[in-house]
């Protein structure tokens, strides 16, 4: 397929509809980004890029580091992680409280706060400095020792982060958080601030389309095995209340962040990324959702 030129006409495709949606204001920090930033990269397994508008210029990746926070600990072979997380769809908001009552505290995925907490916790368990280790741990997955945290993100998630204070709380009371409620929340509320442009989400993501090898150097990320349980429970949990939605209409497995990232996959191929902060109604980057649509509906190629 012509990448090059069918990401150049989507692009322009989507830019010519109303840009919907909201930008994400209940942190307070994320509420100053220009809504009308709008960037594509697809990075081939090859690691060659092909780009449209702001690809290079870096937002607040929220969610979408809870995949990488998962392989972390799923690296470090905790397999014990499976008895504290579950790996059903949640239905629910990213942010719910309602399930854990009923559900013991055992959080239905680690893409939602509360399964993202716990592997944090997880995370605080076996490293001597989970914040460092964390980083360091991504910019080597990225290949890429740019990549950081944004203080002020992190210090505006956590002057705002209610709900997920109530999560930790709530969890905690349930057993399942083994570490000091304030520690956890903080690397949470670090992870939930690492900034990336396009061109780095797709990159540091091409593992999970190269059964779990960096690309170009083929570093083992994950086992294949690993990988596919990754891919699959991006494509079952990765979107909130509305993994039905992306499945049907874009076909790949993928994680979206209330900064408007979203990232996808197709595996043994490519990844592919689209930055655009105005969110839908479920959270989901506006014109990220249409711009994979169109895309794959263009390429015919997903995982259907
Ligand atoms: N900052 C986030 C939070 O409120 C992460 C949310 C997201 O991207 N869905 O926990």
């Amino acid at each position: 397929m012509d990448c090059h030129k069918i990401i150049k006409d989507t692009y322009v495709q989507i830019l010519d509809i109303e840009n919907k949606g909201a930008i994400a204001t209940y942190i307070p920090e994320l509420g100053k980004v220009d809504p009308a930033h709008f960037g594509v990269c697809l990075t081939t397994n090859d690691g060659t890029q092909y780009t449209a508008g702001d690809a290079h210029i870096s937002f607040s990746i929220q969610s979408i580091a809870k995949v990488l926070s998962l392989s972390f600990a799923l690296s470090l072979g905790h397999t014990s992680i499976w008895q504290r997380l579950d790996v059903e769809p949640s239905g629910s908001a990213f942010n719910s409280l309602v399930q854990l009552e009923t559900e013991n505290g055992i959080p239905r995925n680690p893409l939602i706060n509360a399964g993202a907490i716990v592997v944090c916790d997880i995370l605080c368990s076996h490293l001597k400095d989970p914040k460092n280790e964390l980083i360091e741990y991504i910019r080597d997955v990225a290949n890429d020792p740019t990549i950081n945290f944004s203080d002020k993100i992190a210090q505006s998630e956590k002057s705002n982060g209610y709900r997920n204070v109530a999560l930790v709380n709530f969890m905690k009371s349930f057993g399942n958080i083994k570490n000091d409620v304030n520690q956890v929340i903080d690397l949470y509320f670090y992870l939930s601030s690492i900034e990336m442009t396009c061109c780095q989400l797709s990159k540091t993501f091409g593992y999970l389309a190269n059964g779990g090898k960096q690309l170009i150097t083929n570093k083992e990320i994950l086992t294949r095995s690993q990988s596919k349980r990754v891919n699959a429970i991006m494509q079952t949990c990765g979107f909130y209340d509305a993994a039905g939605v992306f499945a049907y209409h874009v076909g790949l497995p993928g994680k979206s962040g209330v900064g408007g990232g979203i990232v996808a996959v197709l595996p043994n191929a490519y990844t592919i990324s689209v930055w655009s902060p105005k969110l839908n109604e479920r959270g989901n980057s506006y014109r990220g959702m249409k711009f994979l649509e169109l895309f794959t509906d263009t390429t015919h190629e997903t995982i259907f």
